[in-house]
């Protein structure tokens, strides 16, 4: 009880600061790679706080890690601030209106997660110098999660290799610690080189780039009855060789996701994808380029950490949402289908045992026990790579009115609600809380690590070669 009392006194005297820095990366929306105000907001926060902030770590701009304390054991905060294209909107209204013309949006609330990962982050620290103890509290600013995807870079080149456990969180319509995997996804371009000409005068001069493309994607298509049936591969035409359909194309190039429920799987389909475009150039004898850029293990969600976290949970409750809460959701709720709302209803059936419940319900308050699934519809996460090198729990607050969908303008909209502001600090103090017990607990951090080896085989499996640099 003491604990809680002490991460609530330091996260409630602070909520100013926290308030005001989500609610200024939700004005400043910054793309992939390019969070550059959002990651300054945040480090400035740490070393206000006496942290020592490394950034540009791994020689990516906008990645960060703040550090306090000493030895171990040390836990990882996970934070996020991107934003998504396209997404901009007004806030807290409940009609589609762009603030800026095909501008960016914080359509996924990243701008909150980051800040209610920083409120944890600080009242560990301030728990470890209140009582003198050691071990240590890394605040990880991951960029690109959107796009780009920076986790699998910080894995791979070492920088959660003395972790002992990482907790994160994201902004959601539930109140649950996720017991469900994500799709693990791999992205990679194919281009083609092929010989431009007249394409009229002189056709058997040109060899079309654009045609491996086509025929690519055909290939591709065929092969889709021949993998598991949980995969899923999707493409888009990056470069079509031009505007001139006189003209042979002489280059082209797409981009590919190839997704599955493991990573072993997204990697085994990667061989076969990579033979059909080898195939395609062979077909019109143009060059192929494959180039594997970046990827995303399946999250596997550690029970161990998952069940302290869901005890911190119930300990500090949902946010103390209010009547003006959830008029404000319910303006939202009215803008989704029947048939939106049902999907939603459907995605909480797997934590929820009575979801007839939500039926009409704007803003959800109930808090879900943890239970594992094997269910992965939930898209990816490079949350999925630390989860494969470290034992990983990622809670899931209600921030959102019920049935608002991740990367919708509905999300945008509610990013500055009050009902935002209250999960991110809440999310703070339980992502504290979490942290407390197991800086606390050896015992429980050991269980979790032999776990983690059941589950993993105690080996990251990196998706591209170790030699990859993102793609800024
Ligand atoms: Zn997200």
């Amino acid at each position: 009880m003491e604990k809680i009392k002490f991460i609530d006194t330091v996260i409630e005297n602070k909520k100013d600061i926290f308030i005001k820095a989500s609610d200024t990366i939700w004005e400043n929306p910054e793309l992939y790679f390019n969070e550059k105000n959002s990651s300054k907001i945040i480090m400035d926060i740490l070393k206000k706080e006496n942290f020592d902030v490394k950034d540009s770590i791994d020689n990516i701009p906008t990645a960060f890690i703040g550090s306090f304390g000493s030895g171990k054991p040390v836990i990882a905060i996970l934070g996020e601030f991107d934003a998504l294209p396209g997404l901009s909107q007004v806030a807290n209204l409940a009609e589609k209106k762009e603030l800026v013309i095909n501008g960016a949006g914080h359509g996924c609330g990243h701008h909150a997660l980051g800040i209610g990962s920083l409120a944890g982050a600080i009242a560990v620290k301030r728990y470890l110098e209140e009582n003198n103890l050691s071990g240590t509290i890394r605040y990880y600013g991951c960029p690109a999660e959107e796009i780009g995807w920076s986790k699998m870079f910080l894995v791979k080149d070492g920088y959660f290799s003395d972790v002992d456990a990482a907790i994160t969180w994201h902004p959601s319509s539930m109140n649950r610690v996720q017991g469900s995997s994500t799709l693990a996804n791999l992205c990679a371009y194919f281009s083609f080189t092929g010989k431009a000409a007249h394409a009229a005068a002189a056709p058997h001069l040109g060899r079309s780039a654009l045609d491996a493309c086509e025929l690519m994607n055909v290939g591709v298509n065929y092969l889709r009855e021949h993998i598991i049936p949980e995969a899923k591969i999707h493409y888009a035409y990056l470069d079509v060789g031009g505007e001139a359909p006189n003209v042979v194309q002489s280059h082209s190039c797409l981009k590919y996701f190839i997704r599955a429920p493991k990573i072993k799987q997204v990697l085994e389909i990667a061989e076969r994808v990579k033979k059909i475009a080898k195939g395609a150039a062979l077909m019109t004898e143009t060059i192929e380029n494959i180039n594997f850029t970046a990827g995303m293990c399946d999250f596997i969600p550690n029970g161990i950490i998952s069940n302290i976290m869901t005890e911190s949970l119930f300990e500090i409750g949902v946010p103390n949402f209010d009547e003006e809460d959830i008029s404000t959701a319910q303006l939202f709720f009215n803008t989704f289908s029947q048939d939106e709302i049902n999907s939603s209803l459907k995605r909480m059936s797997e934590s929820y045992d009575n979801v007839e419940n939500f039926k009409n319900c704007p803003l959800i308050k109930e808090i879900s026990n943890f239970k594992r699934s094997n269910n992965c519809g939930f898209g990816s996460t490079d949350v999925g790579d630390v989860s494969y090198c470290v034992p990983t729990a990622q809670l899931q607050l209600s921030s959102f009115a019920n049935g608002t969908p991740a990367h919708s303008w509905q999300a945008t909209a509610q990013g500055k609600t009050n009902a935002m502001h209250k999960s991110l600090l809440t999310a703070g103090k339980i992502l504290a809380l979490t942290a407390i017990k197991l800086l606390e607990n050896p015992i429980i951090l050991k269980e979790a690590k032999n776990e983690y080896i059941k589950e993993t085989g105690g080996k990251y499996i990196c998706p591209v070669s170790q030699d990859t640099k993102p793609i800024f």
